[in-house]
Formats: C-alpha cells, structure tokens, sequence
C-alpha cells in the first residue's frame, strides 16, 4: 500500500537548506513539525545541521538506511540524485522539482530517464513537478504546503498543486480532516490508479476524492477503480476535456462521441461517482466521510419552514430519491406530541416557532421509522429557534445511528455556533436543500453500485476468420473504409440479420435480381467513396416493378456520376424492403485513453439532429446494455406509447453484445455506425438495413 511513500521508517529531504525562504527549508520543517516518528535526515552539500537536525552532505552518506527521499533540488541534479538513491536502497521518491514533462521538450527527455532510474531500482515515485504528499495517520508531511489539514478519512489526490493548497486553506476553515493528500504533479510513476489501489484497502480512508485533469491509463483505471469501489466511495471531478484525435471523424457515431462521454462512461461503469463542481466534490465527500451508508433511497424531511420542504422535496425526486411515506405509528406518534398545526407526513413540519424539543420529536420518529432510510434536518433561523439545542439533539439522536442525518441549516450570521457543532458532531451541514439532497442521492449512487449482482458477458458463435481476411483484403486495396456491401458481410459473420440483397452491375441486371428478391425493393448506390448514400440521392425506396427497377439503376448511377464525379461505382445494390420499424442506431467510437465507445440511440436520418445517442464502454455486459438503453431519452419510443406494443428490446441488446464482441475482437475498428437497425415488435426481432465501418489508418 505504498508504505515506503505514506508511511516510511526514515525521510531524507535532498536540498534541505537552512535558508527558510528555500522551499526545501520549509519542506524539512513540514517533516519535522507535524509529529512524524521517524528518522529525519537533511541532506546539504554544506550544512552540518539544518532546523536541529544533523545533516548529510548526500544520501549515500546518510550512516543509516534511508525509506524515502524527498528530492526539493534543481531539475538538472535529480537524475544524479535519484541514482545514488537506488544504489542506496531507497524504497520511495517524492519529487517535488519542477522542469520535467511539463516544461516540454528537454524536460520530456529528463522525465523519461527519471522513470527509467526509478524502475531500474525498483522505486516508486510521486511526481515529478508535485506539492509533494501529506499523511495524516503517519503525521508525514513531506510537501511545501503552507498548513498540516486536521486528521479526518477523506483520501484526496490531486493533478493540480494549485488546486490542493487551495483545499488546504479551505479544510482549515472549515475544519474538515484528511487521512491523505497527495499532489500527483506529473504522475510519471504512481498515478490515479496505483493511489487507488493503495488507498482502496485501508479502512483509514473512508472515501477517496480525486481531482483529475487526465487519465493516464483508461483500462487500469476502470479495472482498479471496479475493485475499490466495491468497498470504498470514490469521488472525481474531471476537468478540461482531452484534445480529440486528429484523425477525421466520418460517422455519425463518431460525430457525436466525445471524451466528455468515455469519462462519463468511464467513472459509471466503474462505480465512480462523479462531481460536477469542486463544491459537489466536497459536499459528497462529507456525506460519506461522516455518515453511514444510506440503505435505500427514502428520505424523511424535518422541517421548521414549508418553502425548503418542497424545495428538498423537488430535489428528492429530481435526483432519483423517494419521499419516505411514514408508517401509522409514525403519524399517530407525531400527531400527539407536536400541536395541531404541524405537518406530520413528509416533510414533518415542526412550525417556524419549533424549538429543539419539536425537532428531536420529528427526528426521533423519522429515524425510528422502518420505512425511512435517510434523515434531511431544515432548519431556518427565526424568532424563538435554539440552533445549537437542536443540534445538540440531532447528535444525540444520530449517535449510534445506522442511518445517515444530513443538514441544512439555512443561514450564516445567527448560526455560527450551530453550524461549528453540526462539523464537530459529524453531521454534514448544506447551505441549501438541493445540495444536501444531491449528497444523499450519490450515497444511494454508490450503495446501488455495491450491490449491483456480477456482470454477465455474452460470447457469441461467429466467423471472426472471416472478418479477419475481409479486412485484409480492404487494407489491401489500399482503403480503410468499409461500405454497406463490405460491412453487411462483417454483420452477418457476426450474426446479424440481414435482408436479402444483391449487387447489379447493369439496369437489366438490377431488374433481374429484383424480380429474383420479390417486390418491392430498395436500391442503393454501391460505391467505396460514397458513405452516406441518401446525401446524394443514392438510395431509392418501395420500387414496385422491373421497369422501375431498371429506371433506378439508371437514376441512381446517373445522380452517383453527377455529385460525385471522382467515385468508382461498384453498381447498385438491389435489396429486399423490410416492413417499417423502429429505427435505431447502434455505433462504434474509438477513444484514445479507454477504447471502444459504443453508442445507442434512436436512429435513422435525423441521429445527429437529435444527439439523442448514449454511450457506454466495451466490453459490455448485459447489463450494462440494458441499463445504457434505458439512458436513451427516447427510450419510451422503443417501450412503447400509446397503445403501441413494446419493441423487441431483448434483440437490440444482443446487437449491442454482439458489436461490443466484435469490437473487442478487433482493436482495429475506429468507427462504425449500423443505422438504421429496424427494431420490430416484442418478439419479432431486428433487421440491420445498413453498416458502415472504418478501419484504423
Ligand atoms: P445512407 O447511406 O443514406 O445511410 P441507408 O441504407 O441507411 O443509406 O438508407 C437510407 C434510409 O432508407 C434508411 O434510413 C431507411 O429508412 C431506408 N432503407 C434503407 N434500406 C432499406 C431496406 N432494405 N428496407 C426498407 N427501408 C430501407
Ligand atoms: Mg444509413
């Protein structure tokens, strides 16, 4: 678990100078003033003693072994240094020199040998380019940071030095610990995803808050992130998107995935629950840090004002939590001890003249209830409230408590006091509703994902050797791109369903194969340059004759020459008309840090005017397709409505599997759009009328 980082027997500081307006000087006095047990040893080319502490010209010259070595030198003397540190039997780095990746260029060249070193010797190391790392349970402060946080079980780790001395101030004020506080810098050896797996086993972190601007490795992360957050709550913000690819994007899929959607995709497959703000980051760090786990999504209200009640009750049902509905006990109980005026169902209001006694009887009843399993306390300063009182009494209550009380005590000036105590006493305090509310819904965000059964992962029978030499004969003929003709063989060999199609060459052909087919066809321009066929009038639809079939082939070629005079025309595809359907999209989107993005939506010609696509990542599991198909907003289209009859939901699942598998079994695939696959009635099945496929180039 990192120990040689977190929790070392000994800390050399390299570039410990007695000059306190050196940065070393202040980072030797963060390890010697904040408690840290161990050997401390400055190391100084000159001094004999930095702040009482004998010093060491080297580390190598350090008489005892030395765990960690906290580098605070000039960027061009810690390869040097890091070197005699691995000779040295160092166990752990953290590098707090800047003028590495960051700076790039040759400071690119430095960083890459700083990590050759390290893992030379077996090392691990935090940064380069870092504010350095603080734990509160082994007291190390090895950082520059200005203040020591409080001993608190919130994890916190950070991309951005900024960014943690700025949560550093903040923790002060508001007095809320930390068991860690890491600033990765340059991430260049430990990372998001070793911190996760350090942190995730040790029940000293509570929750575990990530501040990230990128991802270094979108597979590990999930992985680890899958395991951690089985047992511990991991919050992360993202900040700033990551540059999209430079390659063109030509499908409708890849048009409308972004790396907005892989993170999104990325943090809820793998039970992350996401921050939209850094308030949010900390309003549910607090929760989780300080409550137990919410059970269900029932939530009772205490109230003394009726305006926050429906506010918070607003929000209960915005974010997917319930109003609890009291059992009859409940309501008698409350009935006879608050006085007639009283609102005793959800929210219990307690009057704007309420004391403490009211609010400890409305608490007292709610938490007793078996029908609730999370306790909102409002409260609004006015004449004759006792602020502390009551929250003397919600502690009382709470103590012991399997469910989890949240605050909002509305207000500032008058309730200063109270809302020290609500800190002091562990119950998270929101200065508004919705933000308390929104801290219970990501605790039922995460119970939900704790007990989610296993997945479940599809494995089809199909031709992948097939697909396999289909694709080399494209790549052969110098393309990259597959057309309908090409793709509709990679569906079938993947077991898709298909309708009846063949290519005619000449309009007698065309008139031919479509007597062949049965009427009525649909005719299509065949050509590896045109991709989107109906743009240039490419696809003729309900064609009811050999003549009219004929006069299409004519129609088609003649519009496929004049809008796009460089095509090479293969011919006109001649295709049985499937009977009308729901149309729906199912496509593919290669992203650069995790991979295989699949998209679901409604489809058909108006995909990218209704962006109504949701995306998750391969492979996926049933499950997860069953959920992502629910995400869709048109979902209730594909349910049914009015009267209509559900649609075959069970088969678009299985394309969805199918396409996660052939994606997983070929990396090479960069996009794909099936648009439309026709979705029949429960029952009756899918069809794919059209595919697209690009291949990496
Ligand atoms: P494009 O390259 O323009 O996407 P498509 O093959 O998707 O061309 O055809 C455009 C539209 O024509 C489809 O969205 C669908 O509504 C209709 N269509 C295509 N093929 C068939 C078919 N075999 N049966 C019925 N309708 C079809
Ligand atoms: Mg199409």
């Amino acid at each position: 678990m990192l120990e040689e980082i977190f929790a070392p027997q000994s800390v050399a500081v390299v570039g410990a100078s007695p000059d306190p307006s050196r940065l070393g000087h202040r980072v030797l006095k963060n390890v010697i003033d904040n408690g840290y047990q161990g050997r401390i040893y400055p190391i100084h080319p000159t001094a004999k003693a930095v702040l009482g502490q004998t010093a060491y010209p080297s580390v190598a010259a350090v008489p005892d072994e030395v765990e960690l070595a906290v580098l605070v030198i000039p960027p061009q003397h810690v390869l040097n240094v890091a070197e005699e540190c691995g000779q040295k039997g160092v166990r752990g780095l953290v590098v707090i020199t800047a003028g590495f990746k960051e700076v790039g260029g040759e400071g690119v060249k430095l960083e890459h040998q700083l990590v050759e070193i390290v893992q030379r010797y077996g090392m691990r190391m935090v940064g380069p380019n870092c504010l350095g790392v603080i734990d509160t349970v082994s007291h190390l402060n090895a950082s520059f940071a200005a203040l020591m946080p409080a001993d608190g079980e919130i994890a916190f780790m950070s991309q951005s030095g900024a960014v943690c001395t700025a949560i550093l101030d903040w923790s002060k004020e508001a007095n809320i610990g930390f068991s860690r506080f890491v600033s990765l810098g340059n991430k260049s050896d430990v990372d998001e995803v070793a911190l996760l797996q350090a942190w995730g086993n040790d029940p000293q972190n509570k929750v575990i808050l990530a501040y990230l601007e990128g991802i270094s490795d979108g597979p590990g992360f999930i992985q680890a992130a899958r395991e951690v957050t089985k047992r511990t709550p991991v919050i992360a913000i993202k900040s700033g998107t990551t540059a999209a690819g430079t390659r063109a994007i030509s499908s409708h899929t890849g048009s409308l995935a972004g790396s907005e959607s892989a993170y999104e995709s990325a943090f809820g497959q793998s039970g992350i629950v996401r921050a939209r703000t850094m308030e949010q980051l900390f309003d549910f760090a607090l929760v989780f840090a300080y409550q137990p786990l919410l059970a269900g999504p029932r939530v009772a209200i205490v109230t003394n004002a009726g305006g926050p009640g429906i506010i918070a009750t607003d929000a209960i049902e915005r974010d997917g939590l319930q109003m609890a509905e009291f059992s009859p006990a409940t309501i008698s109980h409350l009935q006879a001890n608050l006085p007639p005026t009283a609102n005793v169902y959800n929210p219990i209001d307690v009057i704007g003249d309420a004391k403490a006694d009211r609010y400890r009887t409305g608490i007292e009843m709610a938490l007793a209830d078996p029908n609730v399993d999370a306790v909102l306390v409002l409260f609004t300063p006015q004449a004759g409230s006792e602020a502390e009182a009551t929250v003397e009494a919600m502690a009382e209550l709470s103590a012991n408590q399997s469910k989890p009380i949240v605050a909002s005590f509305m207000g500032a000036y008058s309730i200063k006091p109270a809302l020290k105590l609500l800190n002091q006493h562990k119950i998270p305090n929101y200065e508004f509703p919705e933000r308390a509310v929104a801290a219970l819904a990501a605790m039922w965000q995460h119970r939900r994902w704790r007990e989610q059964p296993a997945l479940t992962y599809a494995r089809f029978d199909v031709d992948k050797d097939h697909v396999r030499d289909l694709f080399a004969q494209v790549r052969e003929a110098g393309r990259v791109e597959l057309g309908e003709i090409e793709a509709r063989e990679v569906m079938a060999a993947y077991g898709m369903r298909l309708p009846d199609s063949r290519l005619a060459r000449s309009p007698e052909e065309a008139a031919e194969i479509a007597k062949e087919i049965g009427f009525p066809v649909v005719m299509k321009i065949s050509s590896p340059d045109i991709l989107h066929k109906s743009d240039i009038g490419g696809v003729r639809v309900g064609i009811a004759d050999p003549q009219a079939a004929s006069d299409s082939y004519e129609l088609i070629a003649y519009r496929a020459r004049k809008f796009s005079p460089n095509a090479r025309i293969w011919g006109v595809l001649v295709q049985e008309m499937a009977r009308k359907g729901r149309e729906v999209l199912v496509g593919v989107s290669r992203d650069p840090q995790f991979g295989a993005l699949i998209g679901v939506g409604m489809g058909g010609i108006y995909v990218e005017v209704l962006k109504d696509v949701v995306f998750r990542l391969a492979p996926l599991s049933r499950e997860e397709v069953r959920e992502q198909l629910r995400a869709i907003r048109s979902f209730p289209l594909l349910q049914g409505v009015r009267g209509e009859q559900t649609a075959d939901l069970e088969a678009v699942e299985d394309i969805v599997l199918r396409v996660s598998q052939l994606v997983s079994d070929f990396p090479e695939i960069v996009e794909m759009d099936i648009n439309p696959l026709v979705v029949y009635n429960r029952g009756e099945g899918v069809i794919v009328l059209d595919a697209r496929i690009i291949l990496q180039g």
